[in-house]
């Protein structure tokens, strides 16, 4: 049995609407809607291993500011992202640190940093 699912390309502002047919195993069968190569990889990515930038905060010590905003520096699993918060709970921080510092590397050993995006 076949099912079509809908991915929204965000390649470039035109957010074309890229339907995949999914056969029996999961497996792509056909692919419509991109209107170019790179929605095409995009559409892959996103149906096979989709991951985003995780942008959350951490809590500080030492500090007035309670809480410092960060982001990864690369893309996380989306599988793995409720780990990865669950870490970023865990830790603190302590002034100074300045916007784009490493506050968390190689995050959970998935080789994705953690930096800060504000100066604290
Ligand atoms: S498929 Fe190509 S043209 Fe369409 S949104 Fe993605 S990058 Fe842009």
């Amino acid at each position: 049995m076949q099912e079509n699912i809908k991915i929204i390309c965000i390649g470039c502002p035109l957010g074309c609407e890229i339907t995949l047919t999914i056969g029996q195993k999961g497996k792509v069968e056909d692919m419509w809607g991109n209107s170019c190569k790179e929605g095409k990889a995009y559409a892959l990515e996103e149906y096979q291993n989709p991951a985003r930038i995780l942008t959350s905060t951490v809590r500080t010590k030492n500090c007035s500011r309670p809480l410092l905003p960060v982001k990864t520096t690369k893309p996380v699993l989306k599988t793995e992202l409720m780990q990865c918060i669950s870490a970023l709970a865990r830790i603190r921080v302590s002034p100074p640190i300045k916007i784009g510092e490493v506050v968390l590397d190689n995050f959970l050993e998935t080789g994705v940093d953690v930096i800060a995006t504000d100066n604290l």
